[in-house]
């Protein structure tokens, strides 16, 4: 049984769990890279992380990082542990900086979600108003938003990482600056997301969440957390939109 068919199984076994989430929210958050595109389809976050690190090496610096930090091959990884040493100061900024300039980059290149894009233009053209909740650069948000002409549908609706790192998701901050901007109550949004971050955001919030998995191992990951709606693909939420229309 191939991992589509197992979820699609699932989904199958509990349709009304996924329907209520949908019809429940008037505010739909996006985490950015992986719900929406795959930001480092064409560029490896894994060699960003790893320049970061040994750019840091070269300043002398590296001792700022563990071992596991330093293997983590994760940028955020990297961005975090320099921030909670030197909290604020220029050396994060600068760090901050080079990782912007990566994911701009790397925003060229990005693949888009499979049914992201019409799931988007669908949902907002039904009712709910979409926004973004990513701890990504919001600069680049707005740059691949721009490109596959779906900015109009989040604007000005983007919160991301800010110079606050320590304040990057599973910190609620970016969830509940948009619930504050949109005057939406937490049970009225819905959180979709793809990483255990996402869901402790969310959780934190009191916003509802359902897990977005690419593949098997992010599945088991966001299960491990305590997600309990997990789709592989988007496309049931796509067909539900199109089936039952919300009010
Ligand atoms: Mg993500």
């Amino acid at each position: 049984m191939t991992h589509e068919t197992e979820n699609d199984q699932k989904d199958l076994n509990d349709p009304d769990g996924l329907k209520e989430l949908i019809s429940g929210a008037r505010v739909v958050l996006w985490d950015f890279d992986g719900p929406i595109c795959r930001l480092f389809a064409g560029h490896s976050a894994e060699r960003v992380a790893t320049d970061l690190v040994e750019w840091l090496e070269g300043r002398g610096l590296h001792g700022l990082l563990t071992e596991p930090e330093r293997e983590s091959l994760d940028p955020h990884a990297v961005l975090r542990a320099v921030d909670r040493r030197h909290p604020g100061s220029d050396l994060v900024a600068e760090l901050e900086a080079r990782l912007t300039q990566e994911e701009m980059l790397a925003a060229s290149s990005a693949r888009p979600t499979p049914y992201a894009d019409p799931l988007i233009r669908t949902w907002t053209a039904v009712g709910p108003r979409p926004a973004i909740a990513t701890n990504n650069s919001p600069r680049v948000v707005r740059k691949y938003l721009t490109d596959r002409g779906l900015l109009g549908c989040f604007a000005p609706h983007i919160y991301g990482r800010t110079q606050q790192l320590s304040r990057l998701k599973p910190d609620p901050h970016c969830i509940n600056r948009a619930l504050n901007a949109m005057g939406a109550a937490p049970d009225s949004a819905l959180m979709i997301g793809d990483t255990p971050s996402d869901f402790h955001a969310a959780t934190a919030a009191g916003v509802p969440f359902l897990g977005y998995a690419r593949n098997e191992d992010k599945e088991k990951v966001l299960q491990a957390a305590g997600a309990t709606v997990i789709l592989p693909s988007l496309a049931p939420v796509l067909a539900l939109l199109r089936t039952a229309p919300q009010a």
